[in-house]
């Protein structure tokens, strides 16, 4: 076995753990058929679910977009293989609490027919941001676990850049041997494709990090950067130590760098992407095949046969079994995942998503839960396994107590939930249950927090906004009055606006009368008995009229006499 290459450097704590790989890496990636049915969950990556664009009888073919990456942290999704869409239903999915979730149900009509396809292009002819904008569309995810899309972690923003781009091979976890089958059958298209990431990083250099488990994938992935012309690519063989497959503990290997806490791997200028995300990439990028199957590592006591498959996402985990043989006698839980950081399903009618990167079908020897658990002794054996420096004993106290503003003092967000502290601990306290069941709780209560700012926000906002129409509508009351009371061209300025208003009408009417006077008619051929009446009015009038300049209207003038 060769030794690793050049300097590497240690990261604290970590377990070494027997790995149970040869048992599945006996036989080469099998390809699974197609299933009977498909169910694709809506979310299968960090971030918010894809919206639906098909709907019940619509036909779909292979690779066909189904559903839209409705936000920034999002991905889309693409139908597994051609056929019917049956409906958009809840379904059980894979989740520790064994949650349901909207899913598209797809029968395949068997012909596996591709639909039109994007036209390929040179990526070194594409700018980076076109290049992250074709992979997003491929609805890739990171591959190794967590399911983060991978165009935002090939993007470092304009105020980074990243000097290292890190494509971890260690897969450390027990059990699984899915990148090891990968890069043993695939190494040319791995590295291709960590090639397209690194135009779309524009990183400086390029290391490759492979647990000493796995020389055939080593010697291959060495190959392939021979056979490539990538001699710049260095292929560097690490130590079995659990977890070196950490995104923290790898970069600290290679590179000697220590991300901060509460930081990110770009805040030292590194990313790391997995060796199946990037050949997932290359698919993408190369043969414009967006992401659709995935490899997974079906193994454990209880199955049958065991071995590694590509399989459709939308597979049920069922049908996979069945691929390998069935369940044996000793089948007891099954796990998505590992040993380590895997969690038990109650099902086996969820589907593959494009995170599964292992069912683990155990027997009671293999992984039984403790029945019990005994109270802490404080003998400190979780805080010496732990790879991130934390104090698992403090946490799991502090977990107890729902102390959250604590929890977060001690850093209980750089937990991985890698579980060496529970393998350790003599009292058997799941202590990583402990951990999930706070971080949960403190999401929630952070997205509550959010939730009531942002009501208080649009309540305030609205106040500020009825204060605003209020005060306006003051204002134009004002300027209304102000223009009423200003006086007019050529009045006395110190006079009584309300005096003057009456004046004003009182010099209209006389002037009325006046013209009145001059302009009557049908006088000229009058009777003398007319003429007397006419008179008879005219001096009852003048003796009734008021005088003007009294302020008072006259009587003749008003309407109806
Ligand atoms: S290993 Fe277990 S018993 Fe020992 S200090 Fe940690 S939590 Fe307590
Ligand atoms: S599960 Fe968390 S606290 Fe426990 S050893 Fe791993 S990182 Fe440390």
């Amino acid at each position: 076995m060769k030794k690793p290459a050049g300097k590497l450097w240690h990261f604290m704590g970590g377990l070494h753990l027997p790995d149970h790989k040869d048992v599945s890496t006996r036989t080469p990636i099998q390809q699974l058929g197609i299933p009977g049915r498909l169910v694709i969950p809506l979310q299968q990556h960090i971030g918010e679910p894809a919206e639906v664009l098909v709907r019940a009888g619509d036909r779909v073919s292979k690779g066909q977009i189904i559903a839209r990456a409705s936000g920034y942290y999002s991905a889309s999704i693409h139908a597994s293989t051609s056929g019917t869409v049956v409906d958009t239903i809840e379904q059980p999915i894979a989740h520790p609490s064994g949650l349901s979730a909207p899913c598209i149900i797809i029968k395949p009509d068997g012909d596996d027919r591709w639909g039109k396809l994007p036209p390929q292009q040179d990526y070194k002819k594409l700018t980076p941001s076109t290049l992250r904008s074709l992979i997003r569309e491929a609805g890739i995810v990171g591959l190794g676990g967590a399911g983060f899309p991978t165009f935002i972690k090939l993007n470092p923003g304009a105020r980074h850049e990243i000097d290292t781009l890190i494509l971890n091979g260690a897969e450390c976890e027990p059990y699984i041997s899915c990148d090891d089958m990968l890069m043993r059958e695939r190494a040319e298209d791995v590295i291709q494709g960590l090639i397209i990431m690194r135009h779309a990083l524009q990183a400086k250099r390029c290391l490759i990090g492979i647990e000493e488990n796995k020389q055939e994938a080593y010697d291959a992935m060495r190959l392939a950067t021979h056979a490539l012309g990538v001699a710049d690519v260095e292929v560097i063989m690490i130590p079995i130590l659990y977890p070196t497959g950490g995104e923290k503990q790898l970069i600290r290997i290679l590179t000697g760098l220590e991300v901060p806490h509460d930081g990110l791997p770009i805040d030292v200028s590194v990313a790391v992407h997995n060796v199946a995300t990037a050949a997932a990439v290359y698919d993408a990028v190369e043969k414009s095949q967006p992401l659709i199957s995935r490899v997974v590592t079906v193994t454990g006591d209880g199955v049958h046969g065991q071995g590694n498959a590509s399989v459709l996402i939308g597979t049920p985990i069922q049908e996979l079994i069945e691929q390998f043989g069935g369940y044996t006698d000793k089948a007891q839980r099954l796990i998505i995942g590992g040993p380590m950081m895997g969690f038990t399903v109650s099902s086996d009618q969820i589907p593959v998503t494009k995170t599964t990167n292992c069912i683990l079908v155990a027997s009671p020897q293999e992984t039984s839960p403790p029945d019990t658990h005994y109270p802490c002794i404080r003998c400190g054996d979780c805080m010496d396994v732990c790879p991130v420096s934390l104090l698992p004993q403090q946490l799991y106290w502090y977990a107890r107590a729902r102390d959250f503003d604590k929890l977060q003092n001690y850093h209980l967000f750089d937990c991985i939930e890698c579980g060496c502290c529970a393998y350790v601990c003599p009292s058997q306290i799941p202590l990583v249950q402990y951990y999930r069941f706070a971080k949960t709780a403190i999401w929630e209560q952070e997205r509550s927090r959010s939730k009531s700012s942002l009501a208080r926000q649009r309540f305030e906002f609205r106040e500020d906004r009825l204060e605003q129409e209020k005060r306006e509508r003051a204002e134009r009351m004002r300027k209304k009055k102000a223009a009423l009371n200003k006086p007019k061209a050529g009045s006395d300025a110190n006079e009584d606006p309300k005096k003057a208003a009456i004046k004003a009408a009182l010099e209209r009417v006389k002037k009325k009368q006046a013209t009145r006077g001059v302009e009557k008619t049908n006088v000229d051929n009058l009777t003398p008995d007319q003429q007397g009446k006419i008179q008879q009015i005219n001096e009852r009038r003048a003796t009734t009229q008021v005088p003007a300049q009294n302020g008072q209207t006259d009587q003749a003038d008003k309407p109806g006499t």
